[in-house]
């Protein structure tokens, strides 16, 4: 019983200090990207370079040591329940999560 008081104080790495049951966008392990439909382009983000880009999500960080399918069935699971998230998932051709360790992704058709 003990570990989970322990793994619950647990935080990231970075100086964003997220819980586990939290995701961070430099220590999640696994990235999800949205690829919208061209009629949903209105969805994209503004990115890094100042341009619009496919919105992501990142995993919760207790995820991150679990298999990409596993994290991959997880998260859709919970995106497709989650009223804005939904929108994007609809609205996307395909949805890819990338393990940020290896490079490799998955993708699925929505
Ligand atoms: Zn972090």
């Amino acid at each position: 019983m003990n570990t989970i008081t322990i793994e619950s104080k647990k935080k990231c790495k970075c100086a964003n200090k997220k819980s586990m049951g939290q995701s961070c966008s430099n220590c999640s392990r696994y990235k999800m990207v949205f690829n919208l439909r061209s009629d949903h382009a209105g969805l994209k983000v503004i990115g890094k370079g100042g341009g619009f880009v496919n919105p992501a999500i990142w995993c919760f960080l207790r995820q991150n040591k679990r298999t990409m399918e596993k994290v991959f069935a997880e998260m859709l699971g919970r995106v497709t329940k989650h009223p804005k998230l939904a929108s994007l998932y609809f609205g996307s051709n395909n949805i890819r999560l990338y393990d940020r360790k290896t490079d490799q992704f998955l993708e699925k058709s929505s």
